[in-house]
């Protein structure tokens, strides 16, 4: 976990200098609001995993500690053993999230974006909870609970760079390694590109399975979702699936097919509610646009500036979550699921932005007041609240500005 934490600024260092690049090349990669989604979704996910993984790592330990049926040596052939071993059951993880409805649920929020650029690496889900299930065969080959954590970490660390357009064909490599151009297919929705490309760091299993696809030239990758997300929210991104998925599963009136709708292939919908409620219209490369809503030059640097609350905010929790109480925890997840809503709002141009704005404002204070926040990060908060209280003050007209 902590590996993920350090990662940070070389992340924030990486996604500048590609912005520079894009903006020097004029290739229009990147795009304030869905960046800005991008890192609220990131954000969000960092937090709640830190809340929600105690449970399943306890049980991993105890799974070390009593049930291991081998005890393996200390030492760096083993350590690269854990790790091949990792990358191959994360393949089946990754595989299975696109491919049975209950954990596609989940792992959609990754491929929402419908850019693709360094910042979507960091969309990743709140809401999955039965990932861990496929790395339970490490406890049981006797893999310690800190080398599972590191190894998890440095296999996400190690995706962060494969997420950008700026970096072609790596030759020999894109035939070993997950690489951009291998993970640019792994994102599109072009027929030709869809359910391929699952590695994390080796491109190998996709090879030795049957899912691996190299990029072509004359199929150039259109990055999203079939059922496109269109919207900025963190939370709507963690939940739209499981909405359809609970909604079919009332509407269906067989029994069988309201498990189905959960554990069967992703896109699978009963025939009865198909008849009642039929799907949108098909995916269509010709005619497909980008989400997108547009917003005035003093709501964007608005926006821009809650961004840096959020990101302060974030940081602060996360710095700070283990001497807080359990109550504490949840008040401080609170008010940033509240930022980051707002600021979906703001990003949608919503009428109620305004209102959800003052919501926030509040909230946010009361945390930075009330909570064990370093004091670096109280002053930073309270300075980006003050600033933020100015150019509320200053709007003319509606949402945010007009
Ligand atoms: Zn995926
Ligand atoms: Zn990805």
């Amino acid at each position: 976990m902590q590996i993920i934490l350090y990662a940070i600024p070389g992340f924030f260092i990486l996604m500048a200098l590609e912005l520079a690049i894009d903006l020097k090349r004029k290739t229009g990669y990147y795009r304030l609001n869905d960046a800005i989604a991008s890192l609220s979704i990131g954000m969000l996910s960092r937090v709640v995993t830190v809340i929600k993984t105690l449970i399943p790592l306890s049980i991993y330990g105890i799974l070390v500690e009593d049930v291991a049926v081998y005890s393996w040596p200390d030492s760096w052939l083993f350590w690269v053993g854990a790790f091949v071993l990792y990358d191959f059951l994360y393949y089946w993880n990754h595989r299975l999230g696109h491919e049975m409805s209950v954990l596609w649920a989940a792992h959609v929020v990754h491929h929402s974006s419908e850019e693709y650029n360094l910042t979507t690496a960091l969309r990743q889900t709140s809401g999955s909870v039965l990932n861990w299930l496929f790395f339970i065969p490490l406890a049981f080959l006797g893999i310690p609970l800190e080398l599972m954590l590191s190894i998890a970490a440095l296999n996400l660390v190690y995706q962060f760079w494969v997420h950008t357009r700026h970096v072609g064909r790596l030759g020999i490599l894109d035939g070993i390694l997950v690489t951009p151009s291998n993970h640019r297919v792994h994102h599109a929705q072009n027929d030709i590109y869809i359910d391929k490309n699952y590695g994390g760091v080796f491109i190998i299993w996709d090879r030795m399975f049957g899912t691996f696809q190299p990029e072509l030239d004359e199929q150039p990758p259109i990055y999203g979702i079939r059922t496109p997300l269109r919207s900025w929210n963190p939370i709507w991104s963690n939940w739209h699936v499981y909405r359809q998925l609970i909604s079919d599963s009332r509407a269906t009136v067989h029994w069988r097919d309201k498990l189905k709708v959960w554990f069967g292939r992703t896109g699978w919908r009963p025939d009865d509610v198909l008849a009642k409620l039929p799907p949108k219209k098909p995916f269509n490369p010709d005619t497909f646009s980008k989400f997108d809503v547009s917003l005035s030059f003093t709501t964007k640097g608005y926006a821009l500036l809650q961004l840096a609350l959020a990101i302060c905010l974030t940081l602060s929790l996360l710095t700070q979550f283990t001497v807080m109480s359990f109550i504490e925890q949840l008040f401080a997840c609170l008010a940033l699921v509240v930022t980051l809503s707002a600021l979906g709002g703001i990003l949608e141009n919503k009428s109620w932005a305004f209102s959800g704005e003052v919501f926030k404002w509040f909230m946010v204070l009361a945390m930075s007041v009330l909570l064990p926040v370093e004091a670096w990060a109280q002053w930073s908060i309270i300075g980006l609240l003050l600033t933020s209280l100015l150019w509320l003050g200053t709007r003319r007209g509606d949402p945010i500005d007009a």
